[in-house]
């Protein structure tokens, strides 16, 4: 069976990652809790291609297994794509998803719906030990909304309208966020591959 470490310290993430990946393929899946002497570099790069593989790469060399690390920008129309790669820490570092959301909601504060289109871009490097990777990447299109709603979900989810489902992310189940979502359209396509990898490619 495939061995496959999750190259992410963040556990929402990681959640929704092993439920896309459950049942879609034969494959034990691994976390930086299993090797807590392999440390994420910092995300420095300038793409999110970068980030997403700089993380699979220093864990698949690190641990000599398959690799996958994800790098998920929210992209504001109206604030010409930021957060975008700093979505984490657009309210400045050590801020909480509450604190970005708040942040969020303030700048885009008096404009109209159709002025609040968003989307969320994932990118999902699998790599492996002798440094090759491959990525993939998965859009969702939607809205900021005015306030928050939903309970479920993180980050930026009770502020992330989907116009497809009438409902925020956080409104969502986990498994129909994960139908819809940037992070399940990625961890699909990074399905396909692994199947290769678990055929003997
Ligand atoms: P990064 O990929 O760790 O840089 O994550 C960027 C930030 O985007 C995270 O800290 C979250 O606040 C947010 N984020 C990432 N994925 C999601 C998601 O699926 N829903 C809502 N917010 C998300």
């Amino acid at each position: 069976m495939l061995r496959l470490v999750l190259a992410t310290e963040n556990k929402d993430k990681a959640k929704e990652i092993s439920a896309i990946l459950a049942g879609r393929l034969s494959v034990e899946i691994l976390s930086l809790a299993d090797f807590p002497e392999v440390k994420l570099p910092p995300e420095e790069g300038k793409t999110y291609r970068e980030n997403a593989a700089t993380k699979a790469l220093t864990v698949a060399r690190a641990t000599g297994l398959v690799a996958l690390g994800d790098d998920t920008g929210l992209e504001v129309e109206a604030l010409s794509g930021a957060p975008g790669l700093y979505s984490a820490r657009y309210a400045g570092e050590g801020a909480t998803y509450a604190d970005n959301r708040k942040k969020l909601l303030g700048a885009l504060s008096g404009l109209p719906p159709e002025k609040r289109g968003a989307r969320f871009l994932c990118t999902v490097a699998i790599s492996w030990p002798d440094g090759r990777v491959e990525v993939v990447e998965g859009i969702c299109p939607g809205r900021i909304s005015e306030r928050e709603s939903g309970a479920g979900g993180f980050g930026y989810d009770p502020i992330f309208f989907v116009p497809e489902c009438g409902k925020t992310f956080a409104a969502l189940t986990p498994d129909e966020k994960n139908r819809v979502s940037h992070r399940g359209r990625a961890i699909r396509a990074a399905a396909e591959i692994l199947k290769k990898i678990g055929s003997g490619r």
